[in-house]
């Protein structure tokens, strides 16, 4: 257990937690190394003490105003989940919605049930300057659309990003690359500039999630097996543990536009699965991409109760290369979540060429 460091290729020096050190080589090097939370460059910022996610997962008080930087899965995950505890939250974004990288819709949602839980939010919103201590008295000066604010608060939660743990450990002696952004070069076998010397998980860009780690991991192994994988055609599932939570796989709305896909979409409110009546979980949605060339499943979004689970179904279709009609067709047990699955496929429009040929017709 230690710190690692290159002095040479294929040689660490590793600095003992129980002090000392050690040098070791071996044939070949795995860089696992992961990332930790960035800190913005803003005046006063750092000396403020901000939490991450490590100091807020450990709290023994409750911060009576937690003002949270970044409105990313790790801000919105512990926003609620403080708010719930009691108290005070505040977030802080700079762009025009949460969770950039989801369609506005899933945004909005999302929004909405942060907002009815007495979440504030605000948007295009820039800090400038931080003054105090967290843990005690903080003000954050911020530059809104409609002018310059002072925010007071008790404590502030920075889940801005992340940063690869890449720095200052001697990979460039190594002959290990980084890119621009210093996260390790690596080919689709993940495979990095220096030979024998692999990277798997965040450091080496991997969509940052512990599934993808994980099978990172199992693509090196399988490869010195004498296995052909690769990252490339990965279809990457995630949840965001809200409660309701929000899980996707594959491609959203603004994903397919950028990428010139012409998609079908269906949607179907979580008030019309019959297991959200039930249960009384009416909050969400669910979308599905699908195809207009063919009727291949590209994509599906759910903000709703057991999110994590029914997208497994989806995950699960896709990777076999179902036709959605399947998912519109099959009895899934009622009263579950996935059994909306089916009433969402159903809802799919006809392909656009079929529907300009019945108007012909
Ligand atoms: C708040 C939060 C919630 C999350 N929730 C989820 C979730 O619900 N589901 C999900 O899939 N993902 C989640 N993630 C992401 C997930 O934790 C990461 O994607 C995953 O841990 C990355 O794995 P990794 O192997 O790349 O790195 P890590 O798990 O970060 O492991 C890297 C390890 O290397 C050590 N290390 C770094 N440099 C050195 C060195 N020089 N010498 C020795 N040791 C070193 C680090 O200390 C660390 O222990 C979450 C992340 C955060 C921050």
């Amino acid at each position: 257990m230690g710190s690692g460091r290159f002095v040479a290729p294929k040689t660490l020096e590793v600095k003992l937690n129980d002090g000392g050190s050690r040098v070791l080589t071996a044939g070949r090097i795995f860089l696992n190394l992961g990332t930790h939370a960035a800190i913005p460059n803003v005046l006063g910022l750092t000396a403020a003490q901000p939490l991450t996610h490590v100091e807020a997962l450990e709290l023994d008080y409750l911060p009576r105003h937690l003002i949270v930087i970044g409105g990313g899965y790790v801000g919105l995950e512990l926003a609620q989940a403080y708010r719930r505890f009691g108290s005070d939250v505040t977030i802080i974004e700079t762009g025009p919605q949460l969770l950039a990288r989801e369609d506005i819709d899933v945004s909005q949602e999302m929004r909405r049930i942060l907002d009815e839980e007495g979440i504030q939010v605000l948007f295009k919103t820039e800090l400038l300057q931080v003054t105090g201590r967290s843990g005690d008295r903080v003000t954050l000066t911020v530059r809104t659309p409609s002018g310059d604010q002072q925010i007071d608060g008790s404590d502030i939660l920075v889940a801005a990003g992340r940063v690869p743990n890449t720095a200052g450990i001697g990979l460039k002696e190594a002959g290990v690359e980084l890119d621009g952004r210093g996260y390790i070069r690596v080919n689709a076998r993940l495979e990095t500039s220096a030979p024998d010397v692999w990277a798997i998980g965040e450091c080496a860009g991997s969509p940052q999630f512990t599934h993808i780690s994980e099978d990172d991991f199992r693509i090196v192994r399988d490869n010195l097996a004498g296995g052909h994988r690769g990252t490339g055609d990965r279809l990457v599932p995630y949840c965001m543990f809200t409660d309701p939570p929000l899980a996707r796989v594959g491609l959203s709305e603004g994903e397919a536009e950028r990428q010139g896909i012409i998609a079908r979409v269906a949607r179907l409110p979580m008030d019309a699965v019959l297991a959200a009546q039930a249960n009384d979980q009416r909050q969400g949605f669910m979308k599905a991409l699908v195809s207009d060339s063919d009727d291949r499943i590209l994509g599906f979004t759910m903000i709703g109760a057991a999110a994590g689970e029914v997208v497994a179904v989806v995950h699960t279709a896709m990777l076999a290369g179902l036709s959605y009609s399947k998912l519109a067709d099959a009895d899934f047990a009622h009263p579950t979540m996935a059994e909306g699955l089916s009433f969402l496929f159903s809802r799919v429009p006809p392909r656009a060429v079929q529907q300009t040929r019945s108007k012909v017709a």
